[in-house]
């Protein structure tokens, strides 16, 4: 991805840093050849160039761009679980997911860490926005995701002949999960994203208290994955399934609802971050109905909502780390609507909306590994930085609405928001 060259200087708003300090008023923002030279008070930036490109923030607030840990650029518009592999060739997969990079973007996301993906999506989409091809979210890309066979997303039953080969490989002991692993490795792929734990939307069988591997599955996933340099992380709803991840030595958790203090115990002795997703529940209940969700579904995800928010609020007075991210691409839950995150953990779980910044920005730059580059404004790191009118520390849901969004820059590019011009995209590298 191409960084800007030049300076820039934003000002005439109050800024965020991400780390979780409260927001500096009237202050500047200086970007020099793509990284950050000076975030403070106005009264201490240094002098710039005459020619230097200002962005004025009209008032408003200047914060790290948003990270989404839990995206899934493939998944859009699902409603049942076929919805989610076998409806829609690869081609078209593939135009949907670079549309829905480019809505994050200009959502204010300027990076993202895939929950899992159809076929190799994830990894070609990652090439073509570090080329300049198309616009998006600086992506850690997954794979096709590992569920043991029988397991959550393994549904297609024996009758229909068919399996889930676009979306996950259903294995049967080590040998098989040394196997998916292998292939991931092979596909170019940063994360390994299993399934642990069964969920709320399959009641009878797979509900949010069953294991859908064993941990011998999961520790020889999480032994192949690290030889090769890989990360893993899962889909973790029960208790014993969490704490089986933890052992396994997962680079990072996927919602860890109904954690007991052992599992949270675990949990902080290897400061594994956690990505709770949870708004997903609370929007599926509430339209459930519409979608046809049954009432055995909704009352799991009404279940799951309750047991997510209590742990939610127990990792972080523990000092645990949440990234935010949220499962985004159902009917019910389309892509677009990332921020709605923010504001559900504001509103319903009852964290401070400094707290929940932060989680969005410096741990989730954190969770992509990367938080020695991103996730801040600090000097030396990325200027991938956010400009929204108003202030997001009194009303976070101004995030939600594009209309606020004033600003979107990428190393120093702008690229999205209200300010942004065309000319100001770099085109791509076969243009030039
Ligand atoms: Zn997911």
């Amino acid at each position: 991805m191409k960084t800007a060259t030049g300076t820039t200087l934003i000002s005439n708003g109050q800024l965020f840093d991400g780390t979780g300090a409260p927001p500096v008023p009237d202050a500047a923002l200086v970007i020099e050849d793509g990284k950050i030279k000076y975030a403070g008070p106005a009264a201490g930036a240094p002098a710039v160039p005459p020619d230097a490109r200002r962005i004025d923030a009209r008032g408003g607030t200047i914060l790290p761009g948003l990270i989404e840990a839990h995206y899934h650029a493939t998944y859009f518009n699902v409603e049942k679980l076929e919805d989610l592999d076998i409806k829609f060739p690869v081609e078209y997969v593939t135009l949907q997911a670079a549309v829905n990079c480019k809505l994050a973007l200009e959502c204010g996301y300027t990076a993202a860490r895939s929950g899992g993906c159809l076929f190799n999506c994830d990894v070609w989409l990652k090439t073509a926005i570090e080329n300049d091809l198309i616009p998006g979210p600086r992506l850690a890309a997954s794979g096709r995701e590992i569920c043991s066979a029988g397991g959550l997303m393994d549904w297609n039953p024996e009758f229909r002949k068919i399996g889930m080969d676009g979306l996950v490989f259903c294995i049967n002991g080590v040998e098989d999960a040394r196997k998916a692993v292998r292939s991931l490795v092979k596909d170019g792929v940063e994360w390994v994203k299993t399934y642990p734990t069964g969920d709320a939307a399959w009641p009878d069988q797979n509900d949010h208290h069953t294991l859908c591997m064993t941990f011998e599955e999961m520790h020889a996933v999480v032994a192949t994955a690290h030889n090769h340099k890989l990360k893993v992380t899962g889909h973790c709803r029960a208790t014993e399934g969490i704490k089986n991840a933890l052992r396994a030595g997962y680079d990072t958790v996927e919602h860890a609802t109904f954690i007991d203090d052992e599992g949270l115990e675990l949990l902080l002795k290897r400061n594994t971050p956690v990505v709770p997703g949870l708004r997903f529940e609370q929007v599926s209940v509430e339209r459930g109905p519409e979608f046809h969700l049954s009432q055995k579904v909704i009352d799991g995800h009404q279940e799951t909502l309750e047991g997510g928010a209590e742990s939610c609020r127990k990792i972080l007075k523990a000092g645990g780390r949440l990234g935010m991210g949220g499962d985004y691409g159902f009917g019910w839950n389309p892509h677009g609507e990332y921020a709605k995150e923010l504001t559900f953990f504001v509103n319903y779980v009852g964290l401070d909306p400094l707290t929940v910044l932060k989680c969005a920005t410096k741990t989730g730059a954190e969770i992509l590994g990367r938080g020695d580059e991103l996730g801040t404004l600090e000097k030396g790191k990325l200027a991938d930085v956010l400009v929204v009118a108003g202030d997001p520390v009194k009303n976070i849901a101004l995030l939600e609405d594009r209309a606020n969004i004033l600003a979107v820059l990428q190393g120093g590019v702008l690229k999205a928001g209200k300010l942004a011009t065309r000319t100001e995209v770099p085109l791509p590298a076969r243009v030039r």
